[in-house]
């Protein structure tokens, strides 16, 4: 197949935070894959700056390993490796101090696109973004990049807005969800407003509810003392789902271009109804069979943070009144499984005999572990005997149809290319992350006092806490497997 890939103009890119688990998992071996397929160009550079005292020369060894570990043996692909590294520099910058700014200030070029991506924690983006704009760093066309957690709530989000708007204007700044970076996120809108076939079928008159998950099989091993100042409504609902849930309930944007696009989502937002505590069930994990418990690795062996939260959350405008979606994530779960599913109503009248354990016409539209579309389909059982109905599924895996080309792109790689590019379609807007937690931040709020529900337990290796089946239940409905 011809590739399509688009080389992007030269650019400086510094990566602060580049010796950090994120730099060498995800944003480096990304970078890679970009210069493999010739779209980073050879004349653009990568400029690592981090506390740690490293040469260029270290710098590259570090990257080398990085690509290595995610590439495995391919020497086709590793063949790309050493002309990678030329575009590699590094200087020592402590974030908080005065070392490092000048040698970093030498280093960038005029007349390309000036990137500062900071790959670190939340408390150094005022600092790094005021130290940028205070020593000249920071032009008028640079950009500059943020990671999540964009704050822990309402205020700290204002707080880390107003630090960087103090340094950059919001047209330059791109706070990332690397979810949006998905191939199959962004086959939703092209589902949705690309073809003609589903967009009339699109609100409460036709579906009936939509089930979003995103279960991990993981615990919070390592992580879990950070963990436990998040929760599961922090460190997945405010974000990853809310994206995953406007880009579903959000009318159709007037044209595929950031300003119509995030303000479509961030309608959905503040439509939003306030959730009741009832309609939220609320879990922690424990051992089964000798596993580890979530509180092994929390810190506080009495912690109430929640590993599990399943939530339904009501869309208050025309287009969904009457059809809930269903909200859930957790950790330590049956199976890693990312999915959005469009479940539909029934037909209003059944001209056939009753089908056990028909669950109707379902648009599944899955994120991992291998994306790709899923329609279920109600059809006649081949076959003599009557006419008796079964239910298929009518797949396409985008790896399967699309070939080397549907190789999911890893959503790091996609959003790096379009800061380069200028583009901030696939990042939330600092009023988009400002709704997100005014609408979760009173749902926490409840669980901070003193009389509050903890948590349910709920099984390692399970689907989550009985409550959480309750919540679809009473309703009449229930989830779909957690990777059946
Ligand atoms: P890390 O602790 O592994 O790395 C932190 C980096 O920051 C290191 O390169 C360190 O040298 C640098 N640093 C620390 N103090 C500094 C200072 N004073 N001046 C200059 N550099 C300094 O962290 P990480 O896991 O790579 O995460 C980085 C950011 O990305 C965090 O905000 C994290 O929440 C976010 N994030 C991480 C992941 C992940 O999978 N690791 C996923 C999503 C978001």
């Amino acid at each position: 197949m011809v590739s399509r890939v688009i080389p992007v103009e030269p650019f400086d890119l510094v990566l602060f935070g580049a010796t950090g688990d994120l730099a060498y998992r995800k944003i480096l071996p990304g970078l890679f894959h970009r210069f493999q397929v010739e779209q980073m160009p050879a004349d653009a550079r990568v400029i690592g700056a981090a506390r740690t005292e490293m040469t260029t020369e270290g710098f590259r060894d570090h990257v080398a390993q990085a690509v290595r570990d995610a590439v495995g043996d391919d020497t086709e692909v590793l063949k790309a490796l050493p002309a990678f590294l030329e575009c590699l520099d590094y200087v020592p910058v402590d974030a908080m101090g005065d070392g490092g700014w000048d040698d970093l200030g030498d280093k960038l070029r005029d007349n390309v696109v000036r990137a500062f991506y900071l790959s670190v924690g939340p408390r150094f983006f005022g600092p790094i973004a005021g130290a940028l704009a205070k020593r000249g760093l920071a032009t008028p066309e640079s950009r500059i990049v943020v990671e999540k957690p964009f704050g822990h709530d309402l205020a700290s989000a204002k707080a880390l807005n107003a630090d960087l708007r103090a340094a950059f204007r919001e047209d330059q700044i791109y706070r990332i969800d690397h979810y949006l970076g998905k191939e199959t996120v962004q086959n939703l809108m092209a589902l949705r407003f690309a073809n003609s076939l589903w967009e009339p079928l699109w609100n409460s008159t036709h579906i009936d509810h939509v089930q979003i998950t995103v279960a991990e099989s993981l615990g919070v091993e390592g992580r879990g003392e950070y963990y436990d100042q998040s929760g599961a409504m922090r460190d997945m609902v405010q974000n990853h789902l809310m994206q995953l849930l406007c880009l579903t309930a959000m009318e159709p944007p007037s044209k595929f271009a950031p300003t119509a696009v995030r303000d479509e989502k961030v309608k959905v937002i503040h439509a939003l109804e306030p959730v009741p505590l009832s309609d939220i069930a609320r879990g922690q994990y424990r051992a089964r069979d000798g596993g580890d418990s979530y509180t092994d690795h929390a810190g506080d062996p009495r912690s109430n943070t929640e590993s599990f939260i399943a939530m339904k959350v009501k869309v208050g405008n025309w287009r969904w009144a009457g059809t809930p979606f269903y909200l859930r994530t957790g950790k330590k779960l049956r199976n890693r499984v990312s999915e959005i599913a469009i479940v539909f109503r029934d037909p209003p009248h059944m001209i056939f005999p009753k089908m056990e354990h028909r669950r109707g016409n379902a648009l599944v539209i899955r994120l991992q572990p291998d994306e790709g579309i899923t329609l279920r389909t109600t059809i006649k059982d081949p076959g003599p005997g009557g006419m008796r109905l079964t239910e298929v599924s009518l797949d396409m895996t985008f790896a399967e149809a699309l070939g080397e080309e549907g190789r999911a792109q890893d959503a790091y790689e996609r959003l790096i290319m379009d800061v380069i590019r200028g583009n901030q379609t696939l990042f939330m807007r600092g009023d988009e992350v400002e709704a997100a937690w005014e609408w979760a931040d009173p749902i926490i709020a409840e669980w901070q006092k003193e009389d509050a529900r903890p948590p349910s337990p709920y099984d390692a290796g399970g689907s989550g806490p009985e409550d959480s089946l309750m919540l679809l239940h009473r309703d009449g409905r229930r989830w779909r497997e957690i990777g059946g």
